[in-house]
């Protein structure tokens, strides 16, 4: 069967997997003062219905399957069901985001389905400052998690949204990581997630400021595209450094062009781009007795035809919020 084309020409190898909206953070690029309520029970996809669709992502060409959330350990079973993934797709590049607070007791987990990577929340080593960004005192957690991941030799990113007025003077601490530790370190710009979004111009941190902010505490050395799996991010290297800086640029800098994601919501709703509000409810189909994998795979492929260029919607929506929902029930 040949692989999962868009009608633009870009071919979709790539799912991030949302396995619940709960999360116990409220981040203040994810979430809002809005009231909202969780998916509730019964529509979250069963682990087993997940499988199935991978697997049948994984017949269209899908390589690469990121869980995310919410906060994926949030929800019970999440571990068992990496290394369920794992069994049933031993070539998969299986890879978990994650804000670490759960995380130190699921290490084994980890490792015995051999993530190829987890990607780490950490806006802040100051504790303050990551409190205020998350709601919650919890950066000594987070702090351990990271050294128990680096202890069992997991690879590890660290994300960090940049927030002009909270953590621009903080860049010295990110360039220590990335020195002294051998993850990459990379900056999100903040967009304007969910209707009632807390972004704000005041709070927007440009990716270029952002670099120039680094090169203030070392030099930088830019990174060939494409050599590393550096995904959407321009990387640098830092002289002495163990790891590598990177820059995540959605709204300064699209890289619509190269987009090759799919998303699916807990409640099994497929996105084909994070700023498009349109949805594609597998659920029904998944739970209905007489719909076979082709069908559901039919689906898919229709979808993908209107991939559409999530610079196209910002540019449009200029100012306001690209997408309804906010990052906790799409999946980031
Ligand atoms: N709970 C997990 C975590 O914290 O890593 C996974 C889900 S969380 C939605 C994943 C990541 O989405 C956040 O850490 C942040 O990097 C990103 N994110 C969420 N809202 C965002 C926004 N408005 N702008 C930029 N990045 C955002």
């Amino acid at each position: 069967m040949s692989g999962l084309a868009d009608g633009r020409g870009r071919t979709v190898r790539y799912l991030r997997l949302s396995v619940t909206d709960r999360c116990n953070l409220r981040c203040l690029y994810c979430h809002s003062n809005a009231r909202h309520s969780f998916i509730p029970h019964e529509d979250v996809l069963r682990y087993e219905e997940m499988i199935r669709l991978v697997g049948i992502l994984r017949g269209l060409g899908v390589r690469k399957v990121r869980l995310t959330g919410g906060e994926p350990f949030a929800r019970k079973g999440c571990a068992d069901f990496l290394v369920m993934l794992r069994r049933q797709f031993p070539d998969m590049d299986l890879r978990i985001t994650s804000n670490g607070t759960l995380l130190p007791q699921h290490l084994d987990a980890l490792r015995e389905a051999r993530v190829n990577a987890v990607n780490l929340s950490l806006d802040s080593f100051d504790r303050q400052t990551f409190a205020r960004v998350t709601g919650r005192d919890m950066l000594p957690g987070v702090l351990q998690a990271l050294d128990a991941l680096l202890g069992a030799g997991i690879r590890v990113k660290i994300n960090a949204v940049g927030l002009r007025g909270i953590n621009d003077g903080q860049m010295a601490d990110f360039v220590h990581a990335a020195r002294t530790l051998p993850v990459d370190v990379r900056f999100i710009e903040f967009m304007p997630m969910g209707g009632d979004t807390l972004w704000c111009e005041d709070n927007f941190w440009p990716a270029d400021a952002m670099l120039e902010a680094a090169r203030a505490c070392t030099p930088l050395a830019p990174v060939a595209p494409g050599t590393e799996d550096a995904g959407p991010a321009r990387m640098f290297s830092l002289p002495g450094g163990q790891g590598r800086l990177g820059f995540i640029t959605p709204l300064s800098d699209h890289f619509c062009g190269a987009c090759n994601r799919l998303r699916l919501t807990s409640d099994g709703n497929l996105r084909t781009c994070l700023f498009a509000d349109r949805e594609y409810r597998l659920r029904p189909a998944l739970r209905h007795p007489r719909l076979d994998d082709g069908a559901i795979a039919r689906m898919v492929r229709a979808a993908c035809r209107h991939k559409p260029l999530g610079a196209d919607i910002l540019r449009e929506r200029r100012g306001a919020a690209v997408a309804l929902k906010a990052m906790w029930g799409i999946g980031g």
